[in-house]
């Protein structure tokens, strides 16, 4: 769903965000939480192939133990192999099916940290002459949790710096030899460092994609002068407000609204002090028309808006027209060649309904239409209202319209 507008003044959060950049790959906090939503559910197919393949290397690992250093694969390598990596893989294989997979995200931020440094007491345990093999598990370990499990790469830091930390604790402390004590814990921070960069640029790419996508849906929802929805936008929210109201039997209401006199100011003023005059007023109806997230403003056409109100009644609805009123008469913007008033003003009509099953929403369109037609029939600057009651009355009304029109 598109936001309802632009904020009042300059850039939108999301343009903001990638102007000035967002340091240590963080969002502010609203845009944050859509990104992480959608950033785990664009990932689900690819952290399941990276945990069934955590499976397989781990199946694959046993076997090579087995087969190439024997002995010396039993004991902490199998309480390790059977006891933790083999059963947290498959969790989270289940919990990466489409049925659990919220409960995925809360387990893995347990799951990898558990995950390392098991793999450490398997590395620190390993004897024999291919003891150097399993510590390569160590590196592959640093990969698998920059890149397959769909970690931030905040959170994949923290995993592999505790990797390294309970690596470097154990290995010191331990049997190892301070040579290989040393030498590894080199090859773990390169292998850190490397896998660090790579995880860090692919997050910041996602970043900047999912930026880029906000802004791409922002510019074509939203008309470029006065920052309201535009016509296209308000299709598809009129439609789903009708909908989800026929649904919940709920009432909505439409305000529809147009500046009175207008070509007349741009005779008087120029192009250029209509087209600030548009935004001020659109600025103006939408500081009216409240703040709710379920309502829709946009610039129906020309100088003409409309507000959708879901669950706003008749009361309701005038109680925003003449709020729309005060806010417009408050910007006190000179208008000498209007018949109404010295400064510019909006007439407002107001149709209210609850939705039939199988209606359209162009029905209540069109009464707010004639709504404003009486508005403006009845000396501009006001508002009228039309309910399903005034149905009949409305029809008499656009015909006399459609006559005055066709004379
Ligand atoms: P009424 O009180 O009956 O509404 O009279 P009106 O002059 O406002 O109505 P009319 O529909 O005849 O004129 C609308 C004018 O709005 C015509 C057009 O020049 C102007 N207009 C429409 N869109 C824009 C815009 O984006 N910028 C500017 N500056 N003017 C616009
Ligand atoms: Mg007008
Ligand atoms: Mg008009």
């Amino acid at each position: 769903m598109p936001a309802a507008t632009l904020p009042e003044e300059g850039e939108s959060l999301v343009a903001r965000t990638l102007r000035t950049g967002f340091p240590w790959l963080r969002f502010p906090a609203e845009l944050e939480q859509e990104f992480v939503a959608e950033y785990r559910l664009s990932r689900r197919r690819l952290v399941r192939i990276g945990v069934c393949l955590a499976l397989a290397t781990v199946i694959g690992l046993a076997v090579l133990d087995r087969v190439l250093i024997g002995a010396n694969a039993h004991g902490v390598p199998d309480v390790i192999r059977f006891g933790v990596h083999i059963p947290l893989v498959l969790i989270a294989i289940v919990l990466t099916s489409r049925r659990y997979y919220r409960w995925y995200w809360p387990f893995v931020h347990f799951f990898a940290p558990l995950y390392g440094l098991a793999t450490v007491v398997l590395a620190v345990n390993a004897e024999g002459a291919l003891t150097s093999y399993v510590y390569a598990r160590l590196m592959i370990a640093t990969f698998f949790f920059y890149f397959m499990l769909g970690l931030s790469f905040r959170a994949a830091l923290r995993t592999n710096l505790l990797t390294v930390f309970g690596f470097v604790s154990l290995a010191y402390f331990g049997d190892m030899s301070a040579q290989s004590a040393i030498y590894l814990t080199f090859l773990l921070v390169c292998a850190n460092l490397y896998a660090g960069a790579g995880c860090y640029a692919l997050e910041q790419a996602n970043r900047v994609g999912f930026l880029d996508r906000r802004l791409l849906r922002e510019v074509a929802t939203h008309d470029g002068l006065t920052g309201l929805l535009n016509r296209s936008a308000l299709e598809g929210e009129i439609h789903r407000i009708w909908q989800q109201a026929i649904r919940d039997r709920d009432v909505v209401t439409v305000v529809m609204i147009d500046i009175d006199h207008f070509k007349a100011y741009n005779d008087r003023y120029g192009h250029q002090a209509g087209d600030a005059c548009l935004r001020d007023v659109a600025r103006a109806i939408r500081r009216a028309a409240g703040s709710r997230p379920s309502d829709c403003v946009a610039r129906y056409g020309g100088e003409e808006m409309i507000a959708i109100l879901p669950g706003a009644d008749r009361e309701g609805g005038e109680q925003v027209a003449r709020a729309m009123l005060a806010e417009v008469a408050a910007l006190a913007v000179p208008h000498d060649r209007s018949y109404t008033q010295p400064h510019v003003t909006v007439s407002i009509g107001v149709a209210s309904m609850r939705p039939e099953r199988d209606s359209s929403h162009d029905l209540i369109v069109r009464i707010a239409d004639r709504a404003l037609y009486l508005a403006k029939e009845q000396g501009r600057n006001r508002h009228a209202v039309l309910d399903e009651a005034d149905l009949g009355e409305a029809t008499v009304v656009l015909a006399a319209r459609e006559l005055r029109t066709a004379g």
